[in-house]
């Protein structure tokens, strides 16, 4: 098929011809990251105690402007606790995409709570704000300062909008209809890290945001989470709950509510803070190599790369290919054809309403969602990739 060897000619442009595999998102070691872990080595203070995690929630907050960071074992862990935070209680109702990874879903069934779906709109692959405005207006009533689903009268408590592959949601257009509905966000900017929405970062001027630092986003810790707060008292309460809600005492062992294990290990925050050293650095690198997709493919006209919104700045984690026309076939077969010539292509997250846990759950229309998911490829997007390569 001509275009598809077009668009291998144009991926091969911006990566060469590789020798080795090219996964979709690699870590790059280039700073203190040895130094630091050994540190931890030398000392012993390899576990959840030591400099490094307060060291690593203190670089988060400098360089996210956020007012308090925690930092825990994962996003996913991030997620759980931010919805506890939130007050979501089992039963309730939290609206997310279906055009997510896992994670985000999963957090939620964690609290007994269910995921209620919505969809996602093609010009940033994130949260359509003006169709959950519409579909809240047709399908919920607000009484007593809450939002009920007229359908199953179950109580629809908050919202995670994900930022995904990097593109920020316009948060003003969707903080407006929290207010009226009385949603309260949890801020998933896992994929986010060094984006921007509107000159602040992601994750810094909503209550509760989460971070993630596994192996493939932007920075790691081979696997790491953050959760991002405004209030004094919600961070406190965020701290206590990720070390198993224990009272500070030198030898008593006295936990007053139901906590979790979910501290960050010092030894994952030292690689953490050796790689924020670098974050400039990459995204500035990733800004690049995104240009570079942009360029490549700007003759073929059956598909574009996704660019940043207006009122954006992105990190761009993954580079989206997007088919202007659906079709199922011409991923699979693209995908597959790249991924023999050792570039590690991918497709997007299956929608997660259509995964045997979630098919019972609540949904408006999700047309849009099906459609990216037969139209959009991640494409390999590690920092010292395309004229980065080193
Ligand atoms: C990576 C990611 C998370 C968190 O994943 P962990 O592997 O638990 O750190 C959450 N949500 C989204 C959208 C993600 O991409």
């Amino acid at each position: 098929m001509k275009t598809m060897d077009q668009c291998l000619t144009a991926l091969v442009s911006v990566l060469g011809t590789p020798e080795k595999d090219i996964p979709l998102h690699a870590p790059y070691f280039g700073g203190n990251e040895w130094k630091y872990v050994k540190s931890c080595i030398d000392t012993g203070w390899v576990s959840s105690v030591g400099e490094y995690v307060n060291l690593f929630e203190t670089k988060l907050i400098e360089y996210t402007k956020a007012n308090y960071a925690v930092a825990v074992v994962n996003g996913t862990a991030a997620l759980h606790i931010g919805l506890i935070l939130a007050n979501v209680n089992a039963d309730d109702e939290v609206l997310i995409p279906s055009l997510t990874f896992i994670a985000t879903a999963n957090a939620v069934a964690y609290c007994g709570a269910i995921p209620h779906f919505i969809d996602s709109h093609p010009s940033n692959l994130g949260i359509d704000i003006e169709k959950l405005r519409n579909y809240l207006k047709e399908n919920t009533i607000v009484k007593d300062r809450t939002c009920i689903n007229k359908k199953s009268l179950r109580k629809i408590t908050a919202i995670i909008p994900v930022h995904i592959f990097g593109h920020p949601v316009d948060m003003d257009a969707l903080d407006e209809i929290c207010q009226e509905y009385h949603l309260t966000i949890i801020e998933d900017a896992s994929e986010s890290l060094g984006s921007y929405y509107k000159g602040k970062h992601t994750g810094s001027f909503c209550d509760i945001a989460v971070l993630s630092f596994n192996g493939n986003k932007t920075v790691t810790c081979g696997g790491g989470g953050a959760i991002l707060l405004k209030n004094a008292e919600m961070a406190k309460r965020a701290k206590h709950l990720t070390t198993t809600a224990k009272r500070a005492h030198r030898w008593e062992f006295y936990h007053d509510e139901l906590g979790y294990n979910y501290r960050l290990p010092n030894i994952n925050a030292a690689l953490g803070c050796a790689q924020l050293e670098q974050l400039s650095g990459f995204v500035e690198k990733k800004r690049i190599l995104a240009h570079q997709y942009y360029e490549a493919f700007q003759g073929i006209d059956i598909a574009t790369i996704l660019q940043e919104s207006p009122y954006a700045k992105s990190n761009y984690w993954l580079n989206a290919l997007i088919l202007k026309k659906p079709d199922r076939q011409f991923v699979s077969s693209f995908i597959e054809l790249a991924n023999e010539h050792k570039l590690g292509l991918r497709g997007l997250w299956t929608p997660l309403d259509t995964l045997p846990m979630y098919l019972q759950c609540p949904k408006m229309d999700l047309s849009q969602t099906y459609a990216l998911f037969d139209s959009v490829i991640a494409l390999p997007s590690s920092p010292n990739l395309g004229s980065n390569y080193a």
